[in-house]
């Protein structure tokens, strides 16, 4: 029990970075961004890297 308990802990904390961390932020009116609100995800090769890596691109987002 107590080691569901910190999986979920992990888990949530982890959800937590993902949602407010900086580097899944992508800059208003960078290619991420745009490609994002077209329902589509950049095609910009380091682009694709980085989201391969679970961030963005900090050379198109910052
Ligand atoms: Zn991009
Ligand atoms: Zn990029």
């Amino acid at each position: 029990m107590k080691k569901l308990l910190s999986v979920f802990a992990v888990l949530s904390l982890m959800s937590f970075v993902s949602a407010f961390g900086e580097d899944t932020k992508v800059k208003e009116g960078s290619c991420c961004d745009k490609a994002a609100k077209k329902g589509e995800k950049c095609a910009h090769p380091c682009c694709v890297k980085a989201v391969a890596d679970g961030k963005v691109c900090e050379k198109c987002n910052k």
